[in-house]
């Protein structure tokens, strides 16, 4: 078992007027883990970092951080490293001293202060900046110099709030590889706060998904993605083909009926303790197979082709109003389909949920 760095106790928050900005948030973080914290606009993340950092109080709930409850600890005592969503470096000093800030506070030593700084400078390949005032940097470079003042105390909880913020897709992407790799050779344990999903699921071990100031979900992203727990979840991780189904037997083998008609689906898709009969049937884009004429295949008509990144997306009208979407990796050997093709399809059953909402 793993140590947990931080334990979240049904945490409650309130501001005036407004209420359930957090409820009941209950969750762990262990040592060396990367946790995502995943919700919309206005879900209550940037509050819940702000609770955990001790810049607002909870309503009620329990904060634990290495084992010690922090309801009575001022913020630069409670060891923890925060990078703000909109950065926060301090205009009047130079990036030295900006990394050098929460050092000077803690009394550290001179020298000490200029080895700690150094090393942050080149980890991050920013030592050419060190004198430059922070109003003179690119996007890329306040990240990197906003998360050198974060690292700096050597925090046991780093917590990071959208830190790629506006930058272009590109510098995302490398930023984010690097944060990784920085965070791995560090052993850090890092909350890592962002709506972006694609970048959670990039850099989160578990992902704790916010909705309204609510918990709707702590998995895995392969989890999240293949089981989400709800509708709002599928929807945010961006599940297509989720279709209503009704459950016809449960008793030898599994059928259900939807807009697909019956299908029969191994008996391992429906877990015992549900109950009732209305069900989702979610099929991912890649369990559906194209272009092979069998006794048991529909037939669509492609409406749609879409390029993304590797793959190739067909979205495919099987009536005049149901569609379904399908994905193959480009590359290989797949016939091509054109739009208008009619084509025969069929569903890899055993890579199918069936949930129960
Ligand atoms: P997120 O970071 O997920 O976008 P926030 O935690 O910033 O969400 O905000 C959650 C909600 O709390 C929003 O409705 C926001 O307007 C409100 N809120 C945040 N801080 C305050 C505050 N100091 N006073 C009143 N309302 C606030
Ligand atoms: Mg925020």
């Amino acid at each position: 078992m793993r140590n947990s760095v931080l334990e979240i106790n049904r945490i409650s928050k309130n501001f005036d007027g407004k209420v359930n900005i957090l409820s009941d948030v209950t969750f762990s973080l262990f040592e060396n883990e990367i946790v995502g914290i995943l919700g919309p606009s206005g879900s209550g993340k940037s509050t819940l970092l702000r609770l955990i950092a001790g810049l607002e109080l909870p309503d009620s709930g329990i904060i634990n951080l290495n084992g010690i409850d922090v309801s009575g600890i001022a913020p630069h005592k409670r060891g923890v490293g925060l990078m703000f969503q909109d950065l926060s470096l301090f205009p009047h000093l130079n990036v030295f001293d900006n990394i050098a800030f929460g050092l000077k506070m803690d009394n550290w030593q001179q020298a000490d202060i200029k080895n700690r700084v150094d090393e942050l400078l080149s980890f991050l390949r920013i030592d050419h900046l060190q004198a430059r005032s922070t109003d003179s940097l690119s996007g890329g470079e306040s990240q990197r110099v906003a998360l050198a003042r974060a690292l700096a105390p050597n925090p046991p909880l780093l917590m990071l709030d959208e830190p790629l913020g506006s930058l272009d897709r590109k510098l995302r992407h490398e930023l984010l590889r690097e944060m990784k790799d920085l965070i791995a050779t560090m052993g850090l344990s890092v909350l890592y706060v962002t709506h972006d999903q694609e970048e959670a699921f990039s850099i989160g071990e578990r992902i704790i998904l916010l909705n309204k100031g609510s918990v709707e979900q702590i998995d895995s992203p392969i989890q999240m993605i293949t089981r989400p727990g709800s509708r709002f979840v599928a929807d945010f991780v961006g599940t297509v083909n989720m279709i209503p189904v009704e459950l016809l037997d449960r008793n030898n083998k599994i059928f259900v009926d939807g807009f697909l008609g019956v299908l029969e689906l191994p008996k391992e898709k429906l877990v015992d303790s549900y109950s009732g009969d209305k069900f989702t049937l979610i099929i991912s884009p890649y369990s559906i197979i194209l272009g092979q004429q069998t006794t048991d295949s529909l037939l669509g008509m492609i409406k749609q082709i879409n390029v993304g990144p590797g793959y190739l997306e067909y979205e495919i009208l099987l009536d005049s109003q149901n569609i379904l979407v399908a994905r193959q990796n480009i590359g290989n050997n797949s016939r091509e389909l054109k739009k208008g093709d009619s084509v025969p399809l069929r569903f890899n059953m055993d890579e199918v949920e069936l949930l129960p909402w």
